[in-house]
């Protein structure tokens, strides 16, 4: 019984390690093998064993295989950073090459207004068709979300602060006469659609304000690129924002929704 337990909790580390990092699952399988070689015994050997196998092949092994697969990690600057680093260590920051360049085209252009391009989760390294977890969609190395550009009372340039401490689930919800599509699509039963409320792991800074003029002079930055194939922003937001372009689009009620991020594709 105990043995069958053990296998049943293995297995279930397994899988979650393989849906959130699409690697850890198969490192958890090597790690195991490299542990029972190991005939030394100390405290949390399989733990430490797993950690040291999983962040060598993060930062070692993975970026030199993606490429097989047509994807790099996104590519870092002055002006094009990870909203927060789990999303490095978490294998969810590959892109296609295209998609680097669409982003390093767009940061130096909008570097003369010095904003920054935070971004969120994009795809991971391997295989098409593996989706990335909660976003079905990003599965082909074509789609990254980024973070809106918030700044601090009384200034006008960007703040490199975020709101949450995932990226996710701060809301810059539709005000008393804006369209309210949040409230449509839960009337419709999709009651996903507000389920990132749950993501933030902690909500910090409340002090930060959304900027309308630097978010526009972002998203116009993305617009202008040729490789561009759409942008997802709630439509309170597009609106409000006066965003009238045939590349941003609503991504429908079966999605969640999108004023706490961007969603961009090739
Ligand atoms: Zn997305």
């Amino acid at each position: 019984m105990r043995k069958l337990l053990a296998w049943i909790s293995y297995f279930s580390l397994f899988i979650i390690l393989t849906i959130v990092t699409q690697i850890g699952g198969i490192v958890l399988l090597f790690s195991s093998i490299i542990s029972n070689l190991i005939h030394k015994q100390f405290r949390f050997k399989k733990s430490i064993v797993f950690l040291s196998c999983y962040l060598i092949t993060t930062i070692v092994v993975v970026p030199v295989l993606a490429p097989f697969f047509g994807r790099e990690k996104v590519i870092h600057s002055d002006y094009v950073s990870p909203t927060t680093f789990a999303t490095v260590i978490l294998n969810r920051n590959y892109v296609k090459p295209e998609l680097n360049e669409l982003l390093r085209n767009v940061a130096d252009r909008i570097a003369n207004d010095r904003i920054h391009i935070k971004y969120l989760d994009a795809n991971f390294p391997f295989l098409d068709g593996f989706p990335l977890i909660p976003h079905l969609s990003h599965s082909d190395g074509k789609k990254i979300d980024i973070s809106f550009v918030y700044s601090e009372p009384g200034q006008s340039i960007d703040s490199k602060k975020k709101k949450s401490l995932s990226g996710y689930g701060v809301f810059e919800g539709p005000k008393t006469h804006e369209v309210n599509q949040i409230e449509a699509c839960r009337k419709r039963g999709y009651w996903q659609y507000d389920f990132p409320k749950y993501l933030t792991f902690g909500t910090i800074n409340n002090e930060l304000k959304f900027s309308d003029v630097l978010n526009v002079k972002l998203i116009q930055s993305f617009l202008t690129e040729p490789n561009l194939g759409k942008i997802f922003i709630e439509p309170h937001l597009k609106k409000r924002l006066r965003l009238e372009h045939e590349k941003i689009r609503f991504h429908g009620c079966q999605s969640v929704r999108h004023d706490d991020h961007l969603h961009i594709q090739l």
